[in-house]
């Protein structure tokens, strides 16, 4: 197998037929051996249905159907788990990641690159929040980090078997898949293309599943957020005793001791609340260390037509 494009399907009925077509298209004019993985992520439309019959029809289209939604990132997961090829891709479904632009990813792979990752030069028909939520994220992440996770950039990318193969022996269960690749090493350089508008249907993405994303991400790949806790630790406390010895000067030097209601009632609620987000940035990197230790399985594959996805799930 030369190429193995993975698709993550989350409600995207009306999408998969002209994404295939599309596909197809673009895997026959590059020439190459193919095979197409399709993870239905639990799904409430008839997308399973259609990659029935996209199944039937063409013994490249592989399928993989979750037991219920796992989200994206492990949807893609999935999908790395299960390819063959040498090349791998992932793209959205919805075709906002044009598929076309596949074409450029395998030739710009050609010149020695083990990850070539497509970054949006513009973003069609997204609302103004997540433009601008999208673009300082990415910005700050980067700046937390100590690898290099690129900006502007979203999954859509083509990776080596050897990055594949990496990626296998990462079980996290929180999973930030752009940060994991970053973090791999090689070769990596970008093609820029245009996003478009999502084709038909709605994101999956809400702004919850976002937020747990976000949080993913500096989570997996900074521990900043828990030193500035520290920091400012030690901040507070040093403030607290500059005000001690002044408190303690006035009252028996200056025998000046009026009782301030208002700067006790602000210190306390202040202090309160840096205790209460320090204890809520602990709690973060916490939570996230105990779902690892439960060590389960990162999803379920009720059915599917590769044959190793099921009967290694029995195992
Ligand atoms: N997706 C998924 N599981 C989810 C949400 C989304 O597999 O829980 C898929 C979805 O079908 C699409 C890709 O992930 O192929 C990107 O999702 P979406 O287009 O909804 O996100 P957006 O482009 O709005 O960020
Ligand atoms: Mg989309």
């Amino acid at each position: 197998m030369e190429i193995s494009i993975i698709v993550p399907v989350y409600n995207e009925q009306d999408n998969l037929p002209l994404l295939y077509d599309r596909l197809k298209a673009v895997v026959n004019k590059l020439g190459l051996t193919h095979e197409f993985v399709f993870i239905n992520d639990g799904s409430k439309d008839q997308s399973l249905l259609v990659l029935h019959q996209l199944a039937a029809k063409d013994n490249c289209v592989k399928f993989i159907d979750f037991s219920r939604n796992f989200g994206h990132q492990i949807a893609v997961t999935a999908g790395l788990d299960k390819v063959d090829g040498d090349a791998v891709v992932i793209i959205d479904a919805d075709l906002q990641d044009p598929p076309e632009a596949i074409i450029d990813l395998y030739n710009k792979m050609q010149d020695g690159f083990e990850v070539v990752y497509a970054r949006r030069a513009k973003r069609a028909g997204e609302s103004k929040l997540k433009l601008f939520t999208a673009k300082y994220f990415y910005r700050i992440l980067s700046r937390i980090t100590t690898i290099e996770i690129p900006v502007d950039t979203g999954d859509f990318r083509i990776i080596d078997r050897k990055v594949v193969n990496l990626l296998r022996r990462m079980p996290e269960q929180n999973k930030y898949l752009r940060g994991q690749i970053a973090w791999v090493g090689f070769n990596q350089t970008f093609i820029t293309y245009e996003r478009q508008e999502r084709n038909a249907g709605n994101t999956g993405y809400t702004y919850r599943k976002m937020l747990k994303f976000a949080l993913d991400g500096i989570t997996s790949f900074s521990d900043l957020p828990l030193k500035i806790v520290t920091y400012f630790g030690f901040i507070v406390s040093g403030f607290a005793f500059v005000v001690m010895l002044y408190a303690m000067y006035s009252r028996f030097v200056l025998e000046d001791y009026e009782p301030g209601w208002t700067s006790l009632i602000l210190t306390i609620l202040f202090i309160g609340g840096i205790q209460m987000i320090a204890i809520g940035i602990i709690g973060e990197y916490l939570s996230r260390m105990n779902t690892n230790l439960r060590n389960r399985p990162l999803y379920i594959i009720r059915d599917s037509n590769i044959k190793k996805a099921e009967s290694e799930q029995e195992n």
